[in-house]
């Protein structure tokens, strides 16, 4: 990653301030959109396997809820710190609005490396997250899912945990990315990289884009392998893929089963065989159609923007792009599809769970896809009709579409704070 040390919570309140100017939002509801409603800080002790007593801290952050309960993952990593929780809540709130889900925006984390944490260790964890905010999420309140480095089964814990908690209700929409087994929805593992997918076709169209076309992708988590997997089913070239230790290229196409495999007997998708092992820097500046970072954010910076060699950037990680790269490539003219945009499809089968967990009575895959698919292509239209209509990039095209939905659902309430 790029050394550039940016705080993300600055890089995204200056993506609504330019939004704001060119669309002329509202000035309380701007004002009121600069600073999460709730910050909840906590600490949380672990007995770890040898005995010994470790503390963690813990953040949920609860955005804006003007268009419905707050909604956003939680990340477990050791650089998760308040400013990037407070970021990723601030853009799942533009993002349920940009693909018009009724939720606002949330985000939890807590500053661990999970890798080094055995089972039961990272079991207690998610149970001791779980009870530290037993009281301020709930279905009609905040509802977390999975990010970095959490899953289906850390969200069952943390489910069951909940349920115990409130006297042995079942309540499952509290959490959603569940396993299919405890209340999950059909469709929700890949639904993010899905959702790109969508999106991509669209993009592929305005840009004219042929059969083949070359794609690199950073990062080989829930979000990038699925990108690359179903990408590479339409007829895309995956080119590269890269995880924390590294890159691999190889320009005829990867086999990415092949490469999952690799990944799942070393650990890493680097020195697989069939491919030339790379740097994640050199992965962003591979000559291509698209680069999809799906990692984590800043690692397009001023330092490595000018070095960017693809037609598009479609964001599948959440703030990948820093403000002032975002200028450098407005200036070269390569198109950046932004995360709220992008990778929405993720908070949107979620928002399937969660009425799936209200009705008790599930979709089939097929019902979960016909639902996603209208919504993803409508939106990227929609910030497409904007972008023109404002003379402006897709990132801020998002933002004036969303934040005048906001903008809409804060005036219609009033600036009480229910
Ligand atoms: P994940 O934990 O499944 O995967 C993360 C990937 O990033 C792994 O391949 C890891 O090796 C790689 N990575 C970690 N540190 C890296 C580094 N320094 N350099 C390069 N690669 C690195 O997480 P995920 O759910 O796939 O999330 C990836 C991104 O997508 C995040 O920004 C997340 O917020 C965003 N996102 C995820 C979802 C979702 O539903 N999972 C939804 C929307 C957005």
């Amino acid at each position: 990653m790029s050394m550039t040390k940016v705080n993300p919570f600055q890089s995204a309140l200056q993506q609504l301030d330019k939004a704001a100017k060119l669309m002329g939002l509202d000035k309380t509801v701007h004002e009121r959109l600069k600073q999460p409603k709730r910050e909840i800080h906590f600490s949380l002790p672990i007995r770890m396997d040898n005995g010994a007593v470790k503390v963690f801290s813990g953040y949920r952050v609860q955005y804006d809820n003007s268009r419905g309960p707050n909604k956003g993952g939680i990340r477990f990593h050791p650089d998760t710190d308040i400013n990037e929780v407070k970021a990723l809540s601030f853009w799942m709130t533009f993002k349920c609005a940009t693909v018009g889900i009724p939720l606002g925006g949330g985000k939890g984390g807590v500053t661990v490396n999970p890798k080094k944490l055995s089972e039961r260790e990272l079991e207690r964890l998610s149970r001791a997250f779980m009870r530290a905010l037993s009281n301020d999420v709930g279905p009609d309140k905040d509802v977390p899912a999975p990010d970095v480095y959490t899953n289906p089964k850390i969200m069952a814990w943390m489910s069951d945990e909940y349920n115990t908690l409130h006297g042995g209700r079942q309540l499952p929409g509290m959490i959603t990315g569940k396993p299919l087994a405890v209340g999950g929805s059909e469709g929700r593992g890949y639904s993010t990289a899905q959702g790109g997918v969508y999106v991509v076709l669209e993009l592929a169209k305005k840009l004219k884009l042929k059969k083949g076309a070359k794609v690199a992708i950073q990062g080989f988590g829930n979000a990038g392998s699925y990108m690359g997997k179903i990408l590479a089913k339409k007829g895309y070239k995956i080119i590269a893929v890269s995880d924390s230790k590294g890159g691999i290229l190889n320009e005829q196409g990867l086999d990415l089963a092949a490469v999952e495999k690799h990944k799942a007997a070393t650990g890493s998708v680097i020195n697989y065989a069939k491919a030339k092992t790379i740097t994640n820097e050199q992965v962003l500046a591979l000559e291509c159609d698209i680069l999809v970072p799906a990692a984590l954010e800043n690692v397009i910076t001023k330092d490595n923007a000018r070095n960017i060699n693809a037609k598009a950037v479609v964001e599948l990680a959440n703030g990948p792009t820093t403000p002032e790269a975002d200028e450098i490539l407005i200036k070269r003219n390569i198109v950046v599809v932004p995360d709220i945009l992008s990778n929405a499809g993720g908070v949107t089968v979620s928002y399937f769970e969660q009425v799936q967990n209200a009705y008790n009575y599930y979709w089939t895959e097929k019902e979960v896809l016909a639902k996603l698919e209208p919504i993803m292509i409508d939106s990227f239209n929609a910030v497409w009709a904007a972008k023109v209509k404002y003379n402006c990039d897709m990132r801020t095209a998002a933002y004036i579409h969303s934040a005048r939905r906001i903008e809409q659902a804060m005036l219609a309430k009033g600036i009480a704070n229910g």
